[in-house]
């Protein structure tokens, strides 16, 4: 199987990722920036499962802990899978938001996995093999829910996944972007609405993550675990296609066209 490098490792879905996937056999490398609580994530995991579990603590909106933990991608040639899982999120709106944080979203949220995968990629094409789990949000296709700039990072994420999928699918390299709705984790508190955790609606993180892989093994590209039809995916997803299939055009549509030009 490999050793799987997962961002966010340290709580929340992280660490339930990690958790599975020693069950399913990974070893793992688990990244954040509280060494010891990934300490505490990885030695129940090791006791539990004997898989080797090492943990690399890094601030990944931090330039150098970037690419430290992009030179383990590039040159650790038993990583297979990528989990790229680091985040935050907001609740507030633009005008109660503070600029400098919405920049560290942005850092965290789409700078970090975008140059993970970027160093991921090349190395899993060259073996041939390699998984690349990109965690969205609903909010990527719901940008009025929460804070704008979370939407707009998450909706980089779904974006960005949908065209490694198109770029790498034949190469050997499996993709997923997962879109969890409300998840019972920490994200709540540090995005600023900690009741939310305790909400009958939101999901229980083992089974958001559950969902997720299942989706995997279904050999979806894009996995919404609470979306209970599925069949309404595949609706958008093809009239999606469908508009992005007829857009080069010379003219504009004739509905702004006041003469013939
Ligand atoms: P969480 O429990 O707060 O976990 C976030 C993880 O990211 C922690 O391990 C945290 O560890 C790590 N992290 C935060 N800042 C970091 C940084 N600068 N560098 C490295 N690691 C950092 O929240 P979660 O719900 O599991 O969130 C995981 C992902 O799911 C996020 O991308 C989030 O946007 C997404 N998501 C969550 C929900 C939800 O309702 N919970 C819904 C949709 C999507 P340290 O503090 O130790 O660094």
């Amino acid at each position: 199987m490999g050793t799987a490098l997962v961002t966010g490792a340290s709580s929340g879905i992280g660490a339930i990722y990690a958790d599975r996937l020693a069950k399913r056999g990974y070893d793992l490398i688990l990244v954040a920036r509280n060494a010891d609580r990934l300490q505490a994530v990885a030695k129940r995991i090791s006791d539990e499962t004997s898989r080797a579990v090492n943990v690399l603590a890094a601030d990944l909106s931090d330039r150098d802990d970037l690419f430290r933990v992009e030179q383990v991608l590039r040159d650790n040639a038993s990583i297979t899978m990528l989990v790229n899982n680091a985040g935050f999120g907001g609740v507030t709106p633009l005008l109660n938001s503070d600029v400098e944080r919405m920049e560290l979203m942005v850092d965290l949220n789409v700078t970090a996995p975008m140059r993970l995968a970027y160093a991921a990629a090349p190395a899993f094409v060259v073996r041939g093999a390699g998984t690349i789990i990109n965690i969205s949000s609903i909010v990527a296709i719901g940008p009025e829910i929460l804070n704008g700039v979370y939407g707009g990072t998450k909706a980089f994420v779904l974006a960005f996944t949908q065209s490694l999928q198109h770029e790498l699918a034949d190469k050997g390299v499996r993709i997923q972007a997962v879109l969890p709705g409300g998840t019972a984790t920490e994200f709540w508190g540090i995005a600023g609405a900690g009741d939310y955790a305790n909400s009958p609606l939101a999901m229980p993180v083992e089974r958001m993550v559950d969902a997720a892989l299942a989706g995997l093994d279904l050999g979806e590209v894009v996995t919404i675990p609470p979306l209970q039809d599925g069949a309404l995916w595949d609706e958008y997803e093809a009239l999606r296609r469908r508009i992005a299939g007829d857009l080069a055009h010379a003219r504009p549509g004739s509905r702004y066209v006041t003469e013939i030009a």
